[in-house]
């Protein structure tokens, strides 16, 4: 097969209590594993297989609707969990992005109440994300569905290197409704080296 499941870079309860191990169980196991399958049904046999998935966001607009939402949803997916890391793990923001946070935004407690802001705004389900853009700078935006930045259609294009997942599988089990706590809690297990990682990566 084309694309495969990443295994979770953690044990399914290493982020309690702030991410709960059923919901990550379910999450990974269950949904991201349905995109792959679904992905690699929707390009078997099409040049579609032989590219990499960062290369089929940025033609996607030539792509039918499955190939869409399951390859958006197998990286969207992908990055989430790269990005996540058991609180005291990942680092904390510092560094050339933490300057250009503040430069961009205001302070750190600025970008995240703007990004917030997007992920508790998107209305049904979706994504927010922190992107580089291509002239460099930083923006904070939301994507429908499984859409983002990385993909020709989006409105808000970009290199993401922070994503949270507002969909209802990703929250509801332990928030419910309560999509602003879920957000909150977010940022205790953000693996913070990878992000910076990601933003060096981008800014190259
Ligand atoms: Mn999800």
């Amino acid at each position: 097969m084309a694309f495969s499941l990443p295994p979770l870079p953690f044990a399914n309860d290493a982020l309690e209590p702030h991410f709960d191990a059923l919901t990550m169980e379910i999450h990974h196991d269950r949904h991201h594993n349905a995109y792959v399958t679904n992905l690699n049904a929707a390009t078997a046999g099409t040049d579609m297989e032989n590219k990499t998935i960062e290369e089929l966001m940025a033609e996607i607009s030539k792509a039918p609707m499955a190939v869409r939402n399951n390859g958006g949803g197998h990286y969207n997916h992908s990055l989430f969990w790269s990005i996540l890391a058991p609180q005291g793990v990942g680092g904390n923001l510092s560094g050339p992005l933490k300057e250009d946070i503040i430069k961009t935004f205001g302070s750190v407690d600025e970008f995240k109440t703007a990004f917030k802001q997007a992920a508790a705004t998107r209305f049904g389900s979706g994504w927010a994300w922190l992107c580089v853009k291509a002239d460099g700078s930083l923006c904070v935006c939301s994507s429908p569905n499984q859409d983002n930045p990385l993909m020709d259609i989006s409105e808000c294009p970009g290199t993401p290197i922070l994503g949270l997942d507002v969909w209802e599988h990703a929250y509801y089990l332990k928030f419910q409704n309560k999509r602003p706590d879920y957000i909150d809690a977010f940022w205790s297990v953000v693996n913070w080296n990878a992000v910076e990682e990601r933003y060096a990566a981008a800014k190259k």
